[in-house]
């Protein structure tokens, strides 16, 4: 199973992340958090990349979509295009993000006789968008994403929790600007193909997370 987590920041989509390929053995690709990596071990030393990320522009697609040609190949045996690790899919967090990098996706499924199932749009108002993100922490260790609102964090690792640096309210209007130009027209894009499934992702987690379960049950 290929599933893409499509929607603007602050809808929670990293949130889910975790439950969702636990729960159906996929494999999470989050270009975000390889980027994220890639920069906090200087493997990104461009200084002009490296700032993108903390203004909300999007990397080219060039570099991005290697990062996930990388994380498909170490996962993917090239031999009978099985998966390794005992995944059983993919799951797409913040990629596609483009038209772009849609295309290029499909190009490189298809050369290893897969292809993507179902897109989860995250549709949330946007009213709740700036309180979500900028009540946002994250696991400095594990990555592991909280809300202080929505999914509080246990006592325990309150001490390790960062503010990621685009998880301000200036910076979270540019971002929706770009999400708005050029990630939504993919809501288009892929429901030329039905591959669209909407949940409404404004209430708690566990709602959400049932949502999403409804949405994939017939790709199970
Ligand atoms: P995210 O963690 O998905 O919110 O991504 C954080 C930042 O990483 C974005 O604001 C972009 O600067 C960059 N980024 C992540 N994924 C992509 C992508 N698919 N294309 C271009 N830039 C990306």
């Amino acid at each position: 199973m290929i599933v893409i987590l499509l929607g603007p920041p602050g809808s929670g989509k990293g949130t889910q992340v975790d439950q969702t390929c636990q729960k159906y053995n996929l494999l999470p690709v989050a270009t975000g958090n390889i980027l994220r990596n890639l920069i906090a071990t200087n493997n990104i030393c461009e200084k002009s990349l490296a700032k993108m990320m903390g203004t909300g522009e999007l990397f080219p697609d060039e570099i991005v979509n290697n990062l996930v040609v990388e994380a498909i190949n170490n996962n993917v045996c090239n031999a009978d295009y099985t998966y390794k690790n005992n995944y059983k899919g993919l799951l797409f967090d913040g990629y596609p993000r483009t038209v772009g990098q849609a295309a290029f996706l499909e190009n490189i499924l298809n050369k290893i006789n897969k292809k993507v199932d179902c897109v989860l749009v995250f549709n949330i108002p946007h009213s709740m968008i700036v309180e979500r993100i900028t009540a946002r922490r994250v696991d400095k260790t594990t990555g592991k994403v909280y809300n202080l609102i929505s999914m509080p964090p246990p006592p325990e690792v309150i001490d390790n929790l960062i503010q990621r640096i685009d998880d301000t309210e200036e910076v979270i209007k540019n971002r929706l600007n770009i999400y708005k130009k050029q990630t939504e027209p993919l809501i288009e894009y892929y429901s030329k193909s039905n591959l669209i499934k909407n949940v409404d992702a404004s209430k708690e987690f566990e709602i959400t997370e049932k949502n999403i379960s409804l949405a994939l049950q017939e790709f199970v």
